[in-house]
C-alpha cells in the first residue's frame, strides 16, 4: 500500500526540531509522499528548501488568503517567475476566506482569479483553500474553466460537491471525516464518484478525533483512510489504491504503488 498526503504543510517552524522523524514515520505508515503548499511568498524560499532535503515531498508555490497582512502587490509577478524556474506540480494554496469577515473580499478576490489566471498560463491544477466563500469559488472555477484541482479540506454542501466534481475538480478528505459530528461530510465521502477524492492531513493543523490538541502529522492519514474505506465499503488497499490514481491523475505524478 502507497499513500499520498496531498496537503501538508511541512515547511511549518513546528516541524523544525524533528522534521526526518515526521518523514520517517509517515514512511512506516506507507505515507510514501507528501505534497506541500505554500503560504506566503515570505515562505517559498524555506519550501524549497525543505523539499530539496527529501525526495518524496512535491512543494507547490501560492498566495493563501488567510495571510493578506503578508501580500505585496509584486508576489503575483514573482509567482509567475518562479512558477516558470521552479515547475511545480500546481499552484496553491489560494483561495477564499470570508470565516473571519469580509473586509478584505476584494482583494481576496483579485488575488485568487490572478492565481486562476497563472494556473491556466502554467497548465497546471490549483490547491484551493474555501470558508464561508463555496458558492463564490464555484462561480470563479466557472468562469476559469476549464482547469482542475482539488478543494483542500472540503467542507460543503452534496450539491457543491457535484458541481465541483462536474467541473473537474477532486475533494480534499482531511481528518474531520472522522468526528460522529461530521454527517453531512461522511455522506458525501460515501457517495461520491470514486475519482472525486484526495486524502490529506492538513498537518500540522487539523488533527483528528484521535489527537486532539496535537500537532497533527502526515502518519495519521491512515486513520482517516480506515474511515473512508468504512463509509465507502471498500478495502483499505483498494481504496489506497484509488486515491494514489486519482492524486497522480491530478498533479501528473507517477507514484508507483
Ligand atoms: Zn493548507
Amino acid at each position: 500500500m502507497a499513500l499520498i498526503d496531498s496537503h501538508c504543510h511541512l515547511d511549518d517552524d513546528r516541524f523544525d526540531i524533528d522534521r526526518d522523524q515526521i518523514v520517517a514515520r509517515a514512511k512506516a505508515c506507507n505515507v510514501r509522499h507528501i505534497i506541500m503548499p505554500a503560504t506566503t511568498a515570505q515562505r517559498w524560499q524555506k519550501i524549497k528548501t525543505v523539499s530539496e532535503l527529501y525526495d518524496c515531498i512535491y512543494p507547490t508555490y501560492g498566495l493563501h488568503p488567510m495571510f493578506m497582512a503578508a501580500y505585496q502587490e509584486a508576489n503575483i509577478g514573482e509567482l509567475d517567475a518562479w512558477l516558470d524556474r521552479e515547475k511545480p506540480i500546481a499552484v496553491g494554496e489560494c483561495g477564499l476566506d470570508f470565516f473571519i469577515g469580509h473586509k478584505d473580499e476584494a482583494q481576496q478576490l483579485k488575488i485568487f482569479s490572478d492565481q486562476l489566471q497563472l494556473a491556466k498560463n502554467h497548465h497546471l491544477p490549483v490547491i484551493i483553500h474555501v470558508r464561508k466563500a463555496m458558492d463564490q469559488t464555484i462561480s470563479l472555477l466557472r468562469k476559469f474553466a476549464p482547469l482542475t484541482g482539488v478543494i483542500h479540506s472540503f467542507s460543503g454542501s452534496q450539491q457543491q460537491a457535484n458541481q465541483l466534481i462536474d467541473l473537474g475538480f477532486k475533494l480534499g478528505i482531511g481528518a474531520t471525516v472522522g468526528f460522529e459530528r461530521a454527517q453531512k461530510l461522511r455522506s458525501i465521502v460515501a457517495s461520491v464518484p470514486d475519482t472525486g477524492l484526495l486524502i490529506e492531513s492538513d498537518a500540522p493543523d487539523q488533527p483528528g478525533a484521535n489527537h486532539r490538541g496535537e500537532r497533527n502529522e502526515p502518519a495519521f492519514i491512515i486513520e482517516q483512510l480506515a474511515t473512508i474505506a468504512l463509509l465507502r465499503d471498500v478495502s483499505e488497499n483498494e481504496l489506497a489504491q484509488t486515491l494514489q490514481r486519482n492524486t497522480n491523475n491530478l498533479f501528473g505524478l507517477n507514484t508507483a504503488t
